[in-house]
């Protein structure tokens, strides 16, 4: 038997996180949880640290490191607890982890995931604000380091399936001219454009087919995931703007496609589970159980396919604007969305506002060439300041 897997789970206290430690669960042997890193939930990782004998936690805020520190010496467990952003890429570079599992939320995800490719790990890419926003350069060093990447998003992941045997992110796939993103539409998919500025946080949280965070809740909302996953695509699969294709479709049964030169196009099914994908890459390229259950295609009945209203949803026609803009745009687009979903969430923001804030910005913003890491923060800095200005107007901040 081979030795069990180093893995480190970033975002450990997350809905991806949880749900990596679940599929973990099931295969004992296979993996030792090397990193659990969070931010501040410090119960619950301490929680995780216990049931999975971790070797070392990160916590970014000082203050909780300092508790599950207390908590877990208490128990007599030998758990090593750091704290910091800088802890976190250090520990995933370490020599005891071998996969990690990129799932922070935000730009805030960036800097441990760019440590664990420089590393050369087996990266699990949940992170795909990371990706949008530092693009190139991030495929470069993947290239570079020799890393794998291993994209979590469902629909990447469905994609990844569909490639050419042997095919590895990161390069261009052979005979492919298309992929088709599927999207459930989200909670407002019916919603007249009326109605749509007063929804509420919950409301827009309450997503009908996946169970996730809020932020990529409210982003499903408004289609900026949607978006977002177009600028993942064109990045992680060597493949124009053009050639994503978005395709609304609420069963989200289909996770997406991949058309062929010869008009095959492959699909991969299965039911909205993010265990699925996390099991894949977990797994690669064996394959092993994840907890999901087998998909009932006679009671779903039917699949149906519908094109995404533009006018209702205008974050997606952002979103392939900034791809095509390319350089510094992703990353104002994506510093621009987080600065007003989090308004959004804190009600100092209305729902259809979100792709206005980020509307003006970009239109402030020109895109510029990134050639090194620097172009990415001050891209993300200067949006971050623009939107929070337009968001709390202070006078001559946009002048
Ligand atoms: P979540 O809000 O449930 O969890 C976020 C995790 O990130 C938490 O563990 C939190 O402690 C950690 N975190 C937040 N800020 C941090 C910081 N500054 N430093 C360190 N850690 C920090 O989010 P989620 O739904 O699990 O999503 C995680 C990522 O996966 C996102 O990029 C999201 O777009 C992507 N993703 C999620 C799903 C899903 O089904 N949830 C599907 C596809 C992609
Ligand atoms: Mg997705």
């Amino acid at each position: 038997m081979s030795a069990p897997c180093g893995l480190a789970i970033l975002g450990s206290t997350g809905s991806i996180g949880r749900s990596t430690l679940s599929v973990v669960a099931l295969h004992p042997e296979k993996f030792r949880v090397a990193v659990l890193g969070a931010r501040s939930s410090w119960q619950v990782i301490v929680e995780q640290a216990k049931q999975f004998r971790a070797e070392t936690v990160v916590l970014v805020d000082p203050k909780a490191a300092a508790l599950a520190r207390a908590a877990l010496r208490d128990c007599g467990s030998t758990t090593r607890v750091e704290c910091g952003a800088e802890a976190l890429a250090d520990a995933v570079a370490a020599d005891n982890v071998h996969a990690v599992m990129a799932a922070i939320v935000g730009a805030a995800g960036l800097s441990s995931t760019l440590a664990a490719v420089r590393a050369a790990k087996r990266v699990l890419l949940a992170n795909k604000e990371a990706l949008v926003m530092a693009g190139q350069l991030l495929m470069d060093e993947v290239r570079r380091a020799g890393a794998a990447l291993i994209p979590i998003d469902s629909e990447h992941n469905a994609i990844f399936q569909c490639m050419p045997a042997g095919y590895l992110p990161g390069e261009v796939a052979r005979g492919v001219i298309r992929v088709i993103l599927t999207a459930s539409g989200g909670p407002f998919r019916c919603t007249d454009l009326g109605s749509m500025e007063h929804v509420t946080p919950d409301q827009a949280c309450a997503h009908p087919k996946w169970k996730m965070g809020r932020k990529i809740s409210v982003d499903s909302a408004t289609l900026m995931n949607k978006g977002l996953e177009v600028i993942e695509a064109t990045l992680l699969f060597g493949l124009p703007e053009r050639n994503v294709d978005v395709i609304v479709h609420p069963q989200s049964v289909v996770h997406s496609l991949v058309e062929y030169a010869d008009g095959s196009m492959l699909a991969q099914l299965g039911a909205p589970d993010m265990r699925t994908p996390i099991a894949q890459a977990l797994a690669w390229p064996e394959r092993f159980t994840s907890g999901v259950q087998s998909l009932n295609l006679a009671e779903i009945g039917q699949l149906t396919f519908e094109p995404p209203d533009h006018e209702r949803f205008p974050s997606l026609g952002l979103a392939r604007a900034a791809a095509r803009a390319g350089g510094t745009a992703p990353a104002v687009l994506n510093a621009a969305n987080e600065v007003a979903v989090q308004a959004f969430l804190d009600r100092r923001l209305n729902f259809t506002a979100i792709a206005a804030v980020i509307d003006k910005v970009l239109q402030h913003y020109d895109s510029s060439p990134v050639k090194a890491l620097d172009d990415v923060l001050d891209a993300d800095a200067t949006a971050r300041r623009l939107a929070t200005a337009l968001i709390e107007p202070s006078p001559g901040a946009f002048a």
